[in-house]
C-alpha cells in the first residue's frame, strides 16, 4: 500500500477536514490555509504530478477542475473569484508527490504568484 500523505487521508490512515468525496475524487481542507478558503482537490487514484498524467487522465483532470469550481461556488465564491494552482515539481514547490488541485479564495490574490 501506498505510504503516500494522500493516500492516506483517502483511507482514513491521517484525518482530514473532507469537503467533498465520491467515486475518483476527494476534496479536504488544506492543513496549512493560505487564504480563507484553502482546500485541495486530489484524485483517489496515485499519480505524482501532471508530468505522470496520459491521455487516458484527461477526464479525471477536467472533474479535479470542475468539481473545484463546485466547491467555490457552493461556498459562494463563484462571483467573486477563485484561484486554482497545481504545483509541479520543484521550482513550483511541490511537496506532496500525489497531484492536488489548490484552491484558494476570500482574499484578494496578487499575479503574479511568488
Ligand atoms: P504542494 O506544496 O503544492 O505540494 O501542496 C501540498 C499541500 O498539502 C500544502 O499546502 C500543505 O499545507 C498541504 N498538506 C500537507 N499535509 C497535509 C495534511 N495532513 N492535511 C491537509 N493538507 C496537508
Ligand atoms: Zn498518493
Amino acid at each position: 500500500m501506498s505510504e503516500c500523505l494522500f493516500c492516506r487521508i483517502i483511507r482514513r490512515e491521517i484525518p482530514a477536514s473532507i469537503v467533498y468525496e465520491d467515486d475518483r475524487v476527494l476534496a479536504f481542507n488544506d492543513i496549512n490555509p493560505q487564504a480563507p478558503l484553502h482546500a485541495l482537490v486530489i484524485p483517489k487514484r496515485h499519480i505524482e504530478s501532471l508530468n505522470a498524467l496520459a491521455p487516458e487522465d484527461d477526464a479525471l483532470v477536467g472533474e479535479l477542475a470542475r468539481r473545484a469550481a463546485a466547491i467555490a461556488r457552493d461556498k459562494g465564491f463563484a462571483e467573486r473569484g477563485f484561484r486554482t494552482v497545481f504545483n509541479t515539481n520543484a521550482d513550483a514547490g511541490q511537496t506532496v508527490f500525489h497531484i492536488h488541485l489548490h484552491l484558494l479564495a476570500g482574499r484578494g490574490l496578487t499575479w503574479p504568484p511568488g
